[in-house]
């Protein structure tokens, strides 16, 4: 065991010299080489092979510049980027985010997460991460789209829907993937997948704009049936108001449970009376048309509006009682002392919608806890995975309907709760979905790996 532990830390600690200034990178890597400690005895043939040396380091990173003239004709320059990380089980396969914060360190850490998520999804997929640091907030659309030309220029030579399949991610949305694809599309003169989150008109797949915030909840409902628990009647937080909350939002309503909470970069609602049908189709309107502000739902339906606050610091500042949490906007959004104010509001779940979004400290304290808590990686895979099953329509060139894709999600999500909780009891952890899913999409990653040989 002495030894076995000193492969793990060691790998931590190259990572953490080699790779410097890549703080949620490192975070990533700890958090899941350490969960895979039990797979170190069990199998010395990835010890031998250095399977934990080698998956830590991506396949390539690719850095490129993207120069676009904006409105008023001012030359504009951002970085672009896309870390192809592992296709050991299929094509490399994960979003573009576009946010001013995105660097190399965040798309390895979100690449990372990806192997192992995507492997969960029980489908033919690699992990990648790409994307850029340009705003799309307060651009007119017209400034997006030569963005997006300027940005796919350079990509187009590095992807294809057999070797890379990108899709969207915060700041990449329908408008972007049909810029990115339009432009893809008249370079390379084919209508092929190489994208997914594609709209219906042009090879997208029905419940590809709902799959992350559905599968969030399905995957949270599947946690609460283990306690003989369900969503009906229960106040629900979810952060963000973008993709994943939008449609998390209408699957807890659809469930029976009322969701109480949405935010922006800006600040954060309460409706305490809940965000009905008719609620959420104004957010829709605001955040997808009309590209408005969280504050403009506060005025409309008269509900408490706290500027510059989280969810998080919102239900522990003002003692609001939450029965599932479902974080959905960003990386690291929760932290112990926000974790610790979810404990005292009185929750017992949490499904996590965006990728990371809680930090160790706070897993900690939900585990501590006894709360059910869902890590990112299974809980928001179904996005993923209706991504993968875009794929396989765009190459047999049909549409599945909408009840089809839907019972296919569902399916997916069962699978993948059932899989985390096979391999924490397997590996010793009974009940801790974080160790079951990294070691259930490790597992079959390494297996891969080793078939190759040396490479
Ligand atoms: P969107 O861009 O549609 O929405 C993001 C939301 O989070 C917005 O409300 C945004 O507010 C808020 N937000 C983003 N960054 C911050 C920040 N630093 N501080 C506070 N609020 C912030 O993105 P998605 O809904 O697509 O993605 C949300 C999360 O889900 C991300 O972690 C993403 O990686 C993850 N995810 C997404 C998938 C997908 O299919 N889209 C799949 C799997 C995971 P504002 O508008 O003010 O910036």
């Amino acid at each position: 065991m002495a030894k076995s532990s000193s492969v793990i830390k060691d790998v931590i600690d190259i990572v953490k010299t080699k790779e410097t200034a890549q703080p949620e990178f490192h975070q990533a890597v700890e958090e899941v080489l350490t969960t895979l400690e039990p797979t170190v005895a069990k199998h010395p043939e990835f010890v031998k092979a250095k399977i934990y040396e080698r998956i830590v380091i991506p396949d390539r990173a690719i850095l490129f510049r993207v120069p676009w003239v904006d409105d008023t004709g001012e030359v504009q320059v951002n970085r672009g980027f896309r870390v192809e990380f592992n296709n050991a089980i299929g094509p490399y396969k994960g979003g573009l985010r576009f946010h001013p914060s995105v660097n190399l360190g965040i798309l390895k850490f979100l690449g990372f997460e990806q192997i192992f998520k995507n492997a969960l999804t029980t489908l033919p997929m690699g992990g990648g991460k790409g994307g850029s640091d340009f705003d799309p907030k307060g651009k007119s659309d017209d400034e997006v789209m030569r963005f997006c030309y300027s940005f796919m220029r350079e990509l187009y030579r590095h992807i294809g829907p057999n070797r890379d399949v990108p899709a969207g991610d915060i700041g990449v949305g329908g408008r972007e993937i049909g810029y990115l694809y339009g432009y893809y599309k008249k370079i390379v003169n084919e209508h092929t997948g190489v994208l997914t989150g594609k709209g219906l008109e042009y090879g997208g797949s029905l419940i590809r704009p709902e799959a992350t915030g559905y599968g969030t909840v399905y995957f949270a409902a599947e946690m609460l049936a283990t306690r003989g628990n369900d969503f009906s009647g229960k106040r629900v937080a979810i952060s963000g108001s973008g993709n994943v909350s939008q449609y998390a939002i209408e699957k807890v309503n659809q469930l029976g449970g009322i969701p109480i909470t949405a935010s922006d970069s800006n600040g954060t609602i309460i409706d305490e009376s809940g965000i009905d049908t008719r609620k959420l189709a104004y957010l829709l309107e605001l955040k997808n048309n009309r590209r408005g502000r969280i504050k403009e739902y506060a005025q409309e339906h008269k509900v408490k509006y706290y500027e510059g606050k989280s969810v998080w610091e919102v239900i522990k500042d003002e003692g609001i009682k939450v029965d599932i949490a479902l974080p959905c906007s960003t990386q690291n959004e929760l932290n112990e002392a926000t974790a610790q104010g979810l404990v005292t509001a009185g929750c017992y779940c949490v499904s996590e919608g965006a990728n990371m979004p809680s930090n160790p400290e706070a897993i900690k304290i939900f585990q501590n806890n006894g709360i059910l808590f869902g890590p990112a990686k299974a809980a928001n895979a179904g996005g993923v995975a209706v991504s993968g099953l875009e794929m396989s329509q765009n190459s047999m060139r049909l549409m599945w309907s909408r009840e089809e894709v839907d019972a296919k999600l569902l399916g997916i999500m069962k699978s993948i709760h059932k899989t985390c909780l096979d391999n924490a009891e397997a590996y010793g952890a009974k009940g801790d979905y974080l160790t079951g899913a990294n070691i259930g999409g490790f597992i079959k990653v390494a297996n891969a790996m080793l078939s190759y040989g040396i490479l």
